[in-house]
């Protein structure tokens, strides 16, 4: 059985004392919660450690991006094996918005997805297309394209690590969502492609999330999908009582 998971990326978003309140009341759920959904939040950086001091925690923690060297003279930086150093087994790489403001390439998105592997930090992989190439019909060959130079370079027991998150850059808080049929046509053509490529069996273990304008609303739907494996949110994570009721969306 493929693990389902939601993650929230809160973004920058929330100053330390908001993003505690919010894990207190998010915690306030965890009851409502089922074993079977992995919850991982994904602060601002420099609040790992604060919420990495969260006793019992019902989340896993994840950073928003990283560095794809180890150690060095990069101002500003930081580092799967810092991450990992911290007990931190999540980063989000490719995320569309380091794409699109930070000129991330599907080459350095490469690279940083190697530091993670061999840090033993798992890392949620994000692609999708932007509104010109689906309005186009390019975004099966565009979201093809991120998945091969992302991925295909990786070993069988690596890709094992991998989450894959499918967001289309136009439903990325935007308030408009890829239809549950959007999204399971994608999910589908994901998975075939890594079926190809790795084979069935561990295609088959591999969590693709949905990722975009993702809301309490939605979710149920979306989830319901066969290959639609949870979600990767934004803006809606950042409300406890919505979150969470997506989290129990997923179960
Ligand atoms: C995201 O940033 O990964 C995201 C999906 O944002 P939102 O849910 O706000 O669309």
């Amino acid at each position: 059985m493929r693990q389902k998971i939601v993650a929230g990326n809160w973004k920058m978003n929330k100053d330390i004392d908001e993003a505690m309140e919010l894990v207190v009341s998010l915690e306030q759920y965890r009851h409502d919660f089922s074993q079977d959904v992995k919850v991982i939040l994904a602060p601002p950086s420099l609040y790992l450690a604060n919420l990495e001091m969260v006793e019992e925690p019902f989340f896993e923690l994840s950073a928003q991006n990283c560095s794809h060297h180890d150690y060095g003279a990069f101002t500003g930086e930081i580092s799967p094996a810092m991450l990992h150093s911290m007990n931190i087994g999540y980063c989000i790489v490719g995320h569309s918005e380091r794409r699109q403001y930070y000129h991330e390439t599907d080459e350095m998105i490469a690279k940083k997805i190697d530091a993670c592997l061999r840090n033993h930090v798992r890392p949620i992989f994000c692609c999708g297309e932007m509104l010109e190439q689906r309005n186009g019909k390019h975004h099966f060959v565009t979201v093809l394209h991120q998945v091969e130079h992302a991925l295909f370079h990786l070993k069988k027991d690596e890709m094992k690590q991998v989450v894959i998150a499918y967001e289309p850059v136009w439903a990325i808080g935007t308030g408009v969502t890829a239809s549950s049929d959007q999204a399971e046509e994608m999910h589908g053509f994901i998975r075939d492609t890594l079926i190809n490529h790795f084979g069935e069996e561990l295609a088959a273990e591999i969590p693709i999330l949905y990722g975009g304008s993702v809301n309490a609303q939605n979710s149920a739907e979306l989830f319901a999908c066969p290959n639609v494996d949870g979600g990767l949110v934004g803006g809606a994570s950042l409300k406890a009582k919505d979150f969470a009721q997506i989290i129990v969306s997923a179960s």
